[in-house]
């Protein structure tokens, strides 16, 4: 804070709480308030109802209930005088930003966001973060694996309803939240987050998942493509394309790499075999806490690789109307090289 001129870190709902505090609040409108000044106190302003979920950890934060009368944001405001620099987190409801502009006017406090003190932080995983990380990938992993085993049925079903049955065995691989459950099949893959629907799949044609959850905390995130009955020559030659695309995005996850290294060597080989105008988005995005975090691997962001940096190489690649393929893996730089989260086979696996 005091490198980033900040006098005070305002945090409310979302991960930036739980990754000070352990606690995450539920998104609610009662405010719930980690107000950390650059000297002195932090405090967790709370709703009274919630505090008895909090354990108060005296040295890091004391608590203070509100109750249903009071008004949170005064009381927020009342903690220390106008600061000139306050940093809120990215995810505080507008609403009470509105109302703490009536306690320090724009004029007089500087509003940044959180992420000028937290991103360093939030970006660089230590080693229990890394160990958690491969546990949810460890988790997803067996998912994907069912899937490529024929152990979840597809011919005949809707995406809607494989979409639900990879949701069950998300849960009961051990994660406590579904993210997503992606499942694209033929001309719907072509759309990379289409919600899946009513249409029914179909014998000899290409079915997208990608799939992810949140496990003790931390995110998973996967993408495997499988077919239906026999490939042919153009999904095959495609798909090859993609399958070096992503290698050569996770050799290229190097500390020291510029993220926008990692988009370049992926899209490089999908436009060397003429496919550019279809990988339609960035190749990857940071995860940990949250499902898409800071850094993200996209043209333009410069910065530097570091060891703890975790992030998803997933290129892709859509032909509208017609198909669309994308091969997704978690990767944490490390010291040693791209160490990756996730084991299962990258063919494109035919199953029934
Ligand atoms: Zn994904
Ligand atoms: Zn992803
Ligand atoms: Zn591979």
């Amino acid at each position: 804070m005091e490198r980033a001129g900040v006098d005070v870190l305002l945090v409310s709902v979302g991960s930036d709480l739980p990754y000070l505090t352990g606690y995450e609040a539920m998104p609610l409108e009662r405010l719930t308030m980690l107000v950390v000044p650059r000297d002195g106190e932090v405090t967790l302003v709370i709703p009274a109802l919630e505090a008895p979920r909090v354990m108060e950890q005296p040295g890091v934060f004391t608590l203070r209930p509100w109750g249903e009368l009071d008004d949170p944001v005064a009381l927020v405001a009342g903690l220390l005088p106008s600061p000139q620099v306050a940093a809120v987190g990215d995810t505080m409801w507008a609403r009470f930003l509105v109302e703490l502009l009536g306690h320090w006017p724009s004029s007089a406090t500087q509003y940044v966001r959180s992420t000028t003190v937290m991103n360093d932080l939030r970006m660089r995983k230590d080693d229990a973060e890394i160990a958690a990380l491969q546990a949810a990938g460890a988790a997803i992993d067996r998912v994907a694996a069912q899937l490529h085993a024929g152990e979840v049925p597809l011919v005949g079903r809707t995406e809607a309803q494989v979409s639900a049955d990879l949701s069950r065995r998300i849960l009961a691989e051990g994660h406590q939240s579904v993210n997503f459950a992606i499942v694209a099949a033929g001309e719907n893959a072509a759309s990379p987050h289409h919600h899946a629907g009513s249409r029914v799949i179909r014998e000899g044609e290409l079915v997208l998942c990608d799939i992810g959850g949140t496990m003790d905390g931390y995110c998973s995130d996967i993408t495997r493509c499988v077919h239906t009955g026999p490939v042919s020559a153009e999904i095959a030659e495609a798909y090859a394309v993609l399958h070096a695309a992503h290698a050569a995005g996770v050799a290229a996850g190097v500390v020291g790499a510029a993220c926008q290294d990692v988009d370049r060597a992926a899209r490089k080989v999908i436009a060397d075999a003429g496919f550019g105008e279809y990988f339609i988005h960035r190749t990857g995005h940071g995860i940990g806490m949250e499902a898409h975090e800071d850094p993200y691997m996209v043209e333009g962001n410069t910065l530097p690789l570091a060891a703890g940096h975790a992030f998803s190489v997933e290129p892709g690649i859509y032909l509208p109307g017609r198909w669309g393929m994308r091969l997704e893996d978690i990767v944490v730089a490390t010291d040693d090289g791209p160490l990756s989260m996730n084991f299962v086979d990258h063919s494109l696996v035919v199953v029934n």
